[in-house]
């Protein structure tokens, strides 16, 4: 069979999805039912990558650190069970868990990024081998391909900035040419610097990956298969009313991502927007029930088309009496927050206040909030910190320019206490904060109010 580069597809596999060997089997059906399914990106099996986060971070004991290993073991083990435990196989994952194992009781793994990330990236390593091996099972011919040979990134481990370039020169050399001989079951997240030091690229950093590899392979398409059917109108874990979204924009798909969507990794829609790749997203246990097709130009574009939430937020108040007529305060905090690698979302301002929203994820790789960057505030202004909040944000379009959108969505939710409301900097969005008990209340009612 020839491939020509223009139809090849990439194939992304979440967590849920390669879970287990039942799991994995889908995921093998819908990779040999498209012929154009060239490269596959896996996700560690579910669970694994928060148990190694955990390694990483996290003061344990010896037999704590053994009893989270042991977890892990588990979860491979079962799969590996489940492929009749061939010789060679078994072989390379005893080594992985070998590595693995030394990494966790290294003695400074609490403290150096570098060893933090070779650590995590064991989750990907592990399901990539166990996938391709049951690919190759199924007469499918797959070969096992290291990502830190392609996917290029700047040394922020825990974060990796991808380098484009690089990726595609990589991509290019070294995939383009096994492209037609086997299907390239790769790790999702893992990458490596220009030292080749393993990086990753933060959590949920798979699908990042899928795109990135589909950019430089210049794909057509790239499916992004998960546990549910699609985007929603919102998680519908929130409520049961949530529809699946059969169709959305790529700048739609990045807002909802960026401002809590789960099935999406942010950075996803950066490198489908450069290239005009066509992304889908649905289940591997149900691929017949379809999915969401995100694309560059929409049949539809409504003004309301979605509701996330994003939690665990923390606003951050500055006051300084001196940015009264002062210049360059704004200047100074972003410089602090910059230099300690946080990222801002939301900001309003007054005369003398600015408030922002940092996400603060518990279970980031990421950096958060800390004693160091209030310190650091503090110097130049007085800084109120209030944790507990969720941001709740619908996502649609010309939401600027259409009579009555703000009115249509504050209406809905008149009953609760807003914090921050943002609006109008970018027509894709609205945005507020309301108290973490609140949430879930608050995105069924507009839901309701909007949807149904
Ligand atoms: N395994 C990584 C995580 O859980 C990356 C991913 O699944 O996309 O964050
Ligand atoms: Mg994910």
């Amino acid at each position: 069979m020839s491939v020509s580069n223009t139809s090849v597809n990439i194939a992304k596999f979440g967590g849920t999805s390669v879970a287990n060997i039942e799991a994995m089997t889908c995921c093998a059906k819908v990779v040999e039912n498209n012929k154009n399914t060239r490269v596959v990106v896996v996700s560690a099996s579910a669970g694994v990558t928060n148990h190694l986060v955990k390694l990483a971070n996290e003061e344990l004991t010896q037999s704590q650190i053994q009893a989270v290993l042991d977890d892990i073991t588990q979860i491979e083990q079962a799969i590996l069970d489940g492929l009749g435990k061939p010789k060679v196989i078994e072989e390379k994952l005893a080594d992985l868990l070998q590595s693995l194992k030394d990494l966790a009781f290294h003695e400074e793994i609490l403290h150096r990024a570098d060893l933090k990330d070779a650590l995590l990236s064991h989750g990907e390593r592990m399901s990539s081998l166990l996938f391709a091996e049951l690919l190759n099972q199924r007469g499918c011919k797959a070969q096992n391909f290291d990502a830190r040979k392609v996917v290029k990134t700047d040394s922020t481990f825990g974060q990796g900035a991808p380098n484009i370039e690089l990726i595609e020169q990589q991509a290019r050399k070294l995939m383009s040419p096994e492209l037609d001989n086997a299907v390239l079951v790769t790790q999702g997240f893992v990458g490596s610097d220009e030292n080749d030091a393993t990086t990753t690229l933060g959590r949920g950093g798979s699908d990042y990956t899928a795109a990135l590899l589909a950019e430089a392979l210049r794909a057509e398409t790239c499916e992004i298969w998960t546990d549910v059917i699609g985007v929603y109108t919102t998680d519908p874990r929130i409520t049961d009313k949530a529809k699946p979204l059969p169709e959305l924009s790529f700048e739609e798909a990045a807002e909802m991502a960026t401002f809590g969507a789960k099935v999406l990794h942010p950075a996803t829609m950066e490198p489908a927007l450069r290239k005009n790749i066509r992304v889908f997203v649905g289940s591997s246990r149900e691929p017949e029930k379809g999915g969401t097709w995100i694309v560059k130009d929409c049949e539809q574009e409504p003004p309301y088309r979605a509701i996330t939430r994003r939690k665990e937020q923390v606003m951050v108040t500055l006051t300084t009496p001196k940015m009264l007529h002062a210049q360059g305060f704004l200047g100074k905090v972003f410089t602090i927050i910059a230099n300690h690698n946080l990222s801002v979302d939301l900001v309003t301002t007054s005369e003398i206040a600015i408030s922002m929203t940092i996400d603060n994820p518990s279970n980031s790789v990421a950096a958060n909030i800390n004693q160091r960057v209030l310190d650091d505030l503090r110097e130049i202004c007085e800084v109120v910190v209030e944790e507990g909040f969720d941001l709740v944000t619908v996502v649609g379009n010309n939401m600027q320019a259409g009579a009555g959108v703000a009115s249509g969505i504050l209406s809905a939710v008149k009953e609760y206490t807003l914090r921050m409301i943002c609006f109008g900097a970018n027509p894709h969005n609205m945005s507020f904060l309301v108290g973490a008990d609140d949430s879930s209340d608050v995105v069924k009612d507009l839901h309701q109010h909007l949807f149904e």
